[in-house]
């Protein structure tokens, strides 16, 4: 860890951002980076942009643009750190880069300088995993999330629990040691009562995970009908832009289309579907399986119905699908007169829309309904969501331990009864701070990042 690595942290813009890390970083960016002002990189001030010229491996010019150095150990990895903010073409920023490597840098691996700051002690795994979270965010609300953990929304509370039960094994410790002296019930109720607080709030911890996860990666839902119902209509609706083909031309849409809608605080990844029915047309059958696959895999059924038209066998198709899954029923066409019979709809979907995906009237309606159906109501967005399975993993099982350990407590077990099992939940609740986590875990978690952070 004691070498110097550097990478394009930012590209494809107008600026590019070459980020150095390591004992030589400064000094390696002040030997390709003149500061206008005439004095050294190197005695510049920590944390302020520094205006000059960068050169490439063989000293000709390659930009005028900014550097700035940040000195340890107030640094993102804890380290000495430079940046080079430059033109942001591939070209430049290459070659800068190899410049770098000519002064005894080199190239930084994925999540090298977020494994550095964890390594360095300047943050912790939880917070390493939500600037992961944070550089992945698809919607503000799971980029506000991510940045609360970022700031140590669980960190911190995890500490605190973990603090609390080493203080009581602490306790229990000494008694253990000294087994011929009484042991005072009052030890066994405080510890009692601590246990039991922690195991509720562990417990709610990693159950907040099922609306995290949906918060994170959004919900895979999909548009069943029969062709003409007005699926593709909807879809388009839900977009707000042309997306999918509307004919009258029963049969249009034969592949699947998928478009990511945000609704609400969540992101829907809709996917609509060849309309169901018997068809003797192999490329339309193809369609029409691939949209009863997908429908199994999906956490939503939006199951559209024509309320113009009597309920037909086609529908029937629609409503065997259904049958099982979180589904809401959206009877289209409102703006028609109505043919359709609900009472069948009305047996099996506990939820049914009336809308018209033409003029939009009732679209308000689903879009409240589509959340609540999928267990997302109103939520405030501080970091309390876990968006990480193997945080929740490791908050399960912390919590499972804590209730051993104080179903141990209660029944006045031996005080090593209680302390194995808290000590199992203290090295579960290390886990997601990074304190009881083993190396491989750690790879595995920065091999994720991208390379620049
Ligand atoms: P799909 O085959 O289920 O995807 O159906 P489309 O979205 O292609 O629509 C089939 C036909 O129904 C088109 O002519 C649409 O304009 C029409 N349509 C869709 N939704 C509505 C609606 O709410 N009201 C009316 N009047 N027509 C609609």
């Amino acid at each position: 860890m004691n070498d110097t690595i550097a990478a394009v942290a930012a590209s494809g813009g107008p600026i590019g951002i070459i980020r150095v890390s390591g004992a030589q970083a400064i000094g390696a960016v002040s030997a390709v980076f003149s500061p206008k002002n005439g004095s050294p990189l190197a005695e510049a001030a920590s944390q302020k942009l520094v205006y000059g010229t960068l050169s490439d491996k063989n000293g000709h010019l390659l930009d005028a643009c900014y550097a700035v150095v940040f000195r340890a150990p107030h640094t993102y990895t804890g380290e000495d750190m430079a940046e080079i903010q430059c033109h942001g073409s591939t070209a430049v920023l290459t070659a800068a880069l190899d410049a770098l490597f000519a002064h005894g840098v080199r190239q930084a691996e994925a999540g090298e300088f977020t494994r550095r700051a964890f390594l360095n002690d300047k943050m912790g795994l939880s917070e390493a995993e939500a600037v992961h979270d944070l550089i992945t965010a698809r919607t503000v609300e799971a980029a506000q999330n991510a940045a609360a953990q970022m700031m140590g929304a669980v960190g911190s509370s995890v500490q605190q629990m973990r603090d609390k039960l080493l203080g009581m094994v602490a306790h229990f410790h000494a008694i253990v040691d000294f087994p011929d002296e009484d042991i005072d019930p009052i030890l066994f109720d405080d510890a009692a009562a601590l246990l039991h607080q922690t195991t509720s709030q562990l417990y709610r911890m990693a159950e907040s995970y099922e609306r995290g996860r949906i918060l994170r990666e959004g919900v895979p839902c999909v548009i069943l009908g029969r062709p003409n119902a007005g699926k593709s209509t909807l879809l388009n609706t839900l977009l707000g832009r042309e997306r999918a083909i509307v004919t009258d031309i029963p049969g249009t849409t034969r592949d699947l289309i998928e478009e990511n809608v945000k609704v609400g605080q969540i992101l829907l990844h809709v996917t609509d579907t060849a309309g169901l029915r018997d068809t003797t047309d192999p490329v339309e059958q193809a369609g029409i399986d691939r949209a009863m696959a997908e429908a199994s895999a999906s956490a939503l059924i939006l199951a559209v119905f024509d309320g113009s038209k009597a309920i037909g066998e086609e529908d029937m198709l629609v409503l065997a699908r259904s049958a099982g899954h979180r589904a809401i029923a959206v009877l289209n066409k409102t703006d028609l007169p109505q043919q359709l019979d609900e009472e069948l709809l009305k047996k099996q979907f506990a939820h049914i829309v009336h809308l018209s995906a033409k003029t939009g009237e009732g679209m308000d309606r689903l879009l409240s309904l589509i959340p609540r159906t999928i267990g997302f109501g109103e939520t405030a967005f501080d970091g309390a969501l876990i968006t990480n399975a193997r945080q929740a993993a490791a908050l399960a099982r912390a919590a499972e331990r804590c209730e051993a350990a104080l179903y141990a407590a209660q029944c006045g077990m031996t005080p090593d009864a209680v302390v194995m099992d808290a000590e199992g939940a203290i090295a579960a609740l290390g886990e997601i701070t990074g304190e009881t986590v083993t190396e491989s875990v750690v790879t595995r978690i920065f091999s994720d990042f991208c390379v620049g952070k």
